[in-house]
């Protein structure tokens, strides 16, 4: 018996990076993976095939998940589909870094929208059946930036520290009903969202990190099996950033 056998999983931008990862580790345990994407649908398709060859269902399902009545929609199918969803990781985020100076009003909107008031989305339609099953595990991804600030990421750091106190809240709300909400903080993690940088940036970065190099993808997967496994754990933040940030 895998870990995770009998959970139905959802994992928003599950097509690559970390939510690939993630929908991929969870899979691995044994769970039931619904991908969400938005444009990357080859690449969702393949992390389906990849979970159904380690022996666990998988799904990819479209939605924008910064459009509430698409969340509602996408969600809303996940349930009738497959009866339940034990595990809600928000993961699906994007950048638009500039200093506030030049931020525009769509930068900085575009940011909230996909990267916060998506989890209130998803979380919006998924917890009334999770509180019903006595049974939950929301885990938002939230970043080392939202803990620590960013240059030129008022938008992000503000979405990814808006993700804790949501989170702290959430806990607050559903600890009686078996449902759990925490946050995992990654620091720099190898993915095309960091590949994007320039090289000298990424080397400026790696030599900040005191590891001296960038995470795995499968160490938030890690994170998010272990979360998913833990009874007592809620309203907290799982950090993964080589040492770059201690509290
Ligand atoms: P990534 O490689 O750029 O992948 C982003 C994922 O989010 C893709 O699957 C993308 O789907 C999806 N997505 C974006 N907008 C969406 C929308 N409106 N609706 C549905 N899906 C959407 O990013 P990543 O590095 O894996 O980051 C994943 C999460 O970790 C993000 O929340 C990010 O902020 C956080 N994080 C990353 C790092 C890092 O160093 N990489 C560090 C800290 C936190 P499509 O391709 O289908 O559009």
């Amino acid at each position: 018996m895998k870990k995770l056998s009998g959970k139905i999983a959802v994992v928003t931008g599950g097509s690559r990076g970390i939510g690939a990862a993630v929908a991929k580790g969870l899979g691995k345990e044994g769970a039931t993976v619904i991908i969400n994407y938005n444009h990357s649908q080859k690449e969702a398709e393949t992390i389906v095939d990849e979970i159904k060859a380690m022996g666990s269902l998988a799904v990819a399902l479209q939605a924008d998940i910064s459009d509430a009545e698409a969340t509602k929609v996408f969600i809303e199918k996940a349930l009738a589909d497959f009866g339940k969803i034990d595990i809600l990781v928000n993961n699906a985020g994007i950048t638009r870094d500039k200093t506030f100076k030049k931020m525009s009003f769509e930068e900085w909107h575009k940011v909230i929208d996909t990267n916060l008031s998506s989890v209130f989305n998803t979380c919006k339609i998924a917890l009334p059946s999770m509180l019903e099953q006595k049974y939950g595990r929301i885990i938002n991804i939230s970043s080392v930036i939202g803990q620590a600030g960013g240059f030129g990421q008022t938008n992000y750091a503000a979405a990814k520290a808006g993700l804790v106190g949501f989170s702290k809240s959430l806990a607050l709300e559903t600890a009686k009903g078996g449902v759990t909400v925490n946050c995992i903080c990654p620091g720099y993690i190898a993915t095309e969202m960091v590949k994007a940088m320039p090289e000298n940036v990424r080397e400026a970065i790696i030599a900040m990190v005191p590891m001296k190099k960038l995470g795995e993808p499968d160490e938030i997967a890690k994170g998010v099996v272990f979360i998913c496994e833990s009874e007592y754990m809620t309203g907290q933040c799982l950090n993964l950033n080589g040492g770059l940030y201690m509290l």
